[in-house]
Formats: structure tokens, C-alpha cells, sequence
């Protein structure tokens, strides 16, 4: 237990003159955990798409196929490898995260702006879904990685599509309050259970009921965007009722440097 609780390898001298070495384990096995989490889940959710691909494209290889048929398979692969994308993504982004590697770079811009261009690009391949903009401050300027930020959002605005199957608009709010600029993200969809909203944030959580076992993930996206707020600064929090939709909110700092910081 004594060995478990320090943080560097220790040497302590027992009464009989013995040279006891206490190595802490304590942080290699949180590694070597995360290790062991990041390969099963590489390899289960690298499998599957790959799989499905290697699947369609060998029917698309030997077999006569309607044209109907071949642009539906097409389009499934396209998916497919689409999902592969992210998914590396996420991993190295997370990797990136703890190995303490991820570099940013930080400016002052609009963040009304940001959500009108992310909103309006995803707007458009979002085919089930409205959303709806609800931004009336301009310019609402941040200091922050204009990247990583419109990477958060997207990831909140995808969860909230993915997340509300039978609900048809997602809202984005965005307004200031005192010194900081206020960005939610609100859906009408599953809702998430409140004896999960602690481990929502965590790597590799997912809530764990059939609904959302259905609808793919791999449980970092929101791990992904608590690490970039918070390295600005920044909170991240959900308020949420089961089966009513949620809302994610990020907070952020305001560029106290300009005059037109609100
Ligand atoms: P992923 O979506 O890849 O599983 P995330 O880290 O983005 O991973 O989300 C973690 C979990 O939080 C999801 O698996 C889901 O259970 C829950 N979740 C996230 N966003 C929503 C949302 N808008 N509505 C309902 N559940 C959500």
C-alpha cells in the first residue's frame, strides 16, 4: 500500500539495516492501462469498418451489380472509411493529449464567426437535421486555437445529431456574460442518464444502454474536447434529462485585450 502511494521510486533504510527499494507502480499502471484500453479499442473499432469495406468491395469485385446496388455500396464504404478517419484522428489527437504534445496556436478571433462558418459547412451535410443559430453578439472575441475550438464544436454538434435520432433541430446559442463568452449546444434527443454525467468526459466512456450502443462511437470525442478547453482556460459541462435532449456548454475567456472584446 506504502509503495502505491508515492509518486518516484523511493529508497528507505529498515531498522535491521535492510535496503528496501519502493517503486512506484501507480503511474506506469495508469499507462499501461491507457495502453491496454487505446489497443483493444484500436483494434475492435478498427476492425469493424475495415471489415465491412474489405466486405463490399470484394461484392463489388466479382459480382454483376445493379447500378442502384453499386452506388449503395459505394456510398456505405465511403461512410465507412470516413468513420476510419475520425477515428485515427481521435487516436493520435488523444495520444498527442498525453503525451503532452499537442501544440496550439493561440490568437484573438471571432467566435460569432467561427460558429457561422462551422455551422454553416456542417448545415449542409447535415441532412436529418436543422440547427438552428441563435448568435446575436458580434464579434465575441477569444484568444484561443481557432482549430482545436471549431474542432470542439463540431464534435458537440455531431454528438448532438448522432445522439437525437427522432428529433429533427439542434440549437447553437453563443453569448457573453461578464468576461466570458458562453457557447451552448443543445439537442432534443436521447438525453444521458445523470449517474453518468461525472464519467461523461472520460476517455473511453460510453452510457451504456442499448440506444446508444446501436450509434457507433469510440468514447473520446468528449474526453478530446475537456482536454482543449480546458488547456484555454475554459469549462465544459452538460446538463442533460433522459430521454428529453441535452445541452453541452463550453465557457470561455474573453479577449480582455481589445476594446471590442464583447
Ligand atoms: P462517442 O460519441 O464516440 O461515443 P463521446 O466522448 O463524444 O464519444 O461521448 C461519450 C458518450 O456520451 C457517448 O457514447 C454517449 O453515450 C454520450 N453522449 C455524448 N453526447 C451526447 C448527446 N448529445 N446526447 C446523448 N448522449 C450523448
Amino acid at each position: 500500500f506504502y509503495a502505491t502511494s508515492i509518486k518516484k521510486e523511493r529508497s528507505r533504510i529498515s531498522r535491521h539495516g535492510f535496503l528496501f527499494v519502493f517503486r512506484d507502480r501507480t503511474e506506469e499502471q495508469k499507462m499501461d492501462q491507457v495502453k491496454d484500453e487505446l489497443i483493444s479499442t484500436v483494434s475492435h473499432e478498427l476492425r469493424t469498418p475495415l471489415s465491412s469495406i474489405l466486405g463490399y468491395l470484394e461484392l463489388l469485385r466479382y459480382r454483376q451489380l445493379t447500378p442502384e446496388k453499386t452506388q449503395r455500396y459505394v456510398e456505405i464504404m465511403h461512410e465507412e472509411a470516413k468513420r476510419l478517419t475520425t477515428l485515427l484522428n481521435e487516436f493520435l489527437d488523444i495520444q498527442r493529449m498525453e503525451g503532452g504534445k499537442q501544440p496550439y496556436d493561440f490568437k484573438s478571433f471571432s467566435l460569432r464567426q467561427l460558429l457561422l462558418d462551422t455551422t454553416d459547412a456542417f448545415g449542409e451535410t447535415a441532412e436529418t437535421h436543422h440547427i438552428v443559430l441563435d448568435v446575436k453578439e458580434d464579434p465575441v472575441m477569444i484568444v484561443a486555437d481557432e482549430n482545436k475550438i471549431k474542432q470542439v464544436v463540431l464534435n458537440l454538434l455531431s454528438n448532438a445529431i448522432k445522439y437525437s435520432p427522432f428529433a429533427d433541430h439542434v440549437t447553437v446559442s453563443l453569448h457573453t456574460q461578464g468576461e466570458q463568452a458562453i457557447i451552448t449546444v443543445t439537442d432534443h434527443g436521447l438525453g444521458i442518464p445523470q449517474n453518468a454525467f461525472d464519467k461523461l468526459f472520460t476517455k473511453f466512456y460510453r452510457v451504456d444502454n442499448s440506444a446508444v450502443r446501436k450509434i457507433g462511437g469510440t468514447g473520446l470525442g468528449l474526453a478530446i474536447c475537456k482536454e482543449i478547453i480546458e488547456s484555454h482556460g475554459g469549462a465544459i459541462s452538460v446538463e442533460s434529462e433522459l430521454h428529453q435532449g441535452s445541452t453541452f456548454t463550453v465557457v470561455l475567456d474573453l479577449d480582455s485585450r481589445k476594446d471590442y472584446a464583447k
